[in-house]
């Protein structure tokens, strides 16, 4: 370390000294600041002379240059020099026997499908598995959008597949480019996969991808559509819009642009649409993750015996987050649970659904409190004697009874909270918001 008299006054010979014994560390940093100010030339002409000196170059300093070059792969007045130095750092690189990683790969993915070819950036790609390195997504983009621009198109299916393997998910972008691509190739099944695809993951789709649309509905889409009757049967068996069938109807499409509205009614042509954005499997899958999450908190016992109870008694469409709706804007100072609130809540589902009795949640601890006043007594009886109320045990987040309640039977919920973060932290599930969308109503 150096004492403080040294750092005030450092002799000219020990400052030489000191850019001298790493040039290394000060290759690396005059790359950088070629980077940030993205100057390829100057970035080039300090690799050149980092050859002539002899310099022992690392893998960092060969990603910030292969970064720089495929940065500058599309730009027209650049590409020449980009692509060339690019191809040259990476086969430096692989002579000196340094690990490429995914940055490494990801610059000439991009590099090589800036010269349009798709094959040796997928080929790149599959070179990471010999390093046990994962890929991502952005490291096969190169090669899907190259290969779907040229309509490549077994080729880009191919890529589909191996991002999948990865445990990868399509997101917009690379979804509207094969759907173009299997647009342009007439290939209808798979557009009705990647509509299919779009409407689960994206929901909302950009103006380009609308375009894709369009063309497909307006120029090629096929005329000619699954039997009616068959759709129907498969929509009764998935229980919802859902059946999988490919196109229904006869005839020319006509497309337009319009709302949705609230109830679910289409603006341009009046026609009730169905929900399929839910389907059984995935909301199967969902209670069995909220029954997991609520086992590993709650007293196991506890939480099976309201398994067993719901599964004997599932005839409910709506649940009520009782606690949630009694709290709900009453003066807390005062301790207020108001059961006048929570009974007219109870009251209004049930003429709403045609009579029938929601199932609302309340911990054991606020239903012996509710029954130990006189006043509130007779209704809370009333609301055993319909079978109206669960009452949660001693030590229990009733969160998880209801959660689980309403994902189970696919019920309505009314609560008021914008759902407790804390339990959607740890479902994590993108399911859930669209989960949220459609059964959750708000008192
Ligand atoms: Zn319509």
């Amino acid at each position: 370390m150096a004492t403080p008299s040294h750092h005030q006054n450092p002799t000219p010979s020990t400052k030489k000294k000191k850019t001298h014994k790493n040039p290394e560390a000060n290759f690396l940093y005059e790359l950088n600041s070629c980077s940030k100010s993205k100057d390829l030339k100057a970035a080039i002409s300090l690799y050149d002379s980092a050859l002539s000196n002899n310099t022992r170059l690392n893998q960092s300093h060969f990603n910030t240059l292969l970064y720089l070059c495929s940065t500058f792969a599309t730009d027209p007045d650049s590409k020449d020099l980009a692509l060339r130095y690019g191809f040259r750092v990476f086969d430096h690189m692989m002579a000196l026997n340094i690990h490429p990683n995914e940055a490494s790969i990801t610059s000439i993915a991009r590099l090589s499908a800036a010269k349009g070819d798709g094959d040796y950036a997928f080929e790149m790609v599959k070179k990471l598995g010999d390093y046990q390195v994962l890929p991502r997504l952005r490291t096969y983009e190169p090669a899907l959008f190259c290969f779907c621009q040229k309509l490549e198109a077994e080729k880009a299916y191919e890529v589909e597949e191996d991002i999948d393997k990865m445990g990868l998910s399509l997101e917009e972008p690379q979804i509207a480019a094969l759907l173009k691509l299997s647009a342009d190739t007439w290939r209808g099944e798979r557009v009705y996969n990647y509509l299919h695809n779009l409407r689960r993951s994206v929901r909302w789709v950009s103006e380009e991808t609308c375009k894709v649309l369009e063309d497909w509905f307006c120029c090629k889409a096929s005329e000619i559509g699954s039997d009616v009757g068959s759709v129907k049967e498969a929509i009764l068996r998935n229980g919802g819009g859902w059946h999988g069938l490919g196109w229904i109807g006869e005839g020319k499409w006509v497309v337009k642009k319009g709302n949705v509205e609230p109830n679910g009614r289409c603006c341009c042509c009046g026609e009730q649409l169905d929900c399929v954005d839910i389907d059984d499997v995935e909301t199967e899958k969902f209670a069995l993750s909220v029954a997991g999450l609520a086992l590993e908190r709650e007293v196991k016992a506890n939480f099976r015996e309201f398994q067993d109870w719901l599964e004997k008694y599932a005839d409910y469409e709506a649940i009520v987050d009782g606690a949630n709706i009694g709290l709900y804007q009453q003066n807390f100072a005062e301790g207020g649970f108001s059961v006048l609130q929570l009974d007219a809540v109870i009251k209004e589902m049930y003429t709403r659904s045609g009579n029938k009795w929601p199932l609302v949640i309340l911990h054991n601890k606020r239903v012996r409190a509710l029954l130990e006043n006189p006043s509130h007594r007779k209704l809370v009886e009333e609301w055993m004697a319909n079978g109206v109320l669960y009452t949660t045990p001693h030590g229990s987040n009733d969160d998880w009874y209801w959660l689980y309640a309403t994902v189970k039977l696919r019920c309505l919920l009314v609560t008021n909270d914008e759902m407790r973060d804390h339990i959607f932290e740890l479902l994590g599930s993108s399911f859930f918001l669209k989960w949220k969308e459609r059964f959750d109503i708000h008192f």
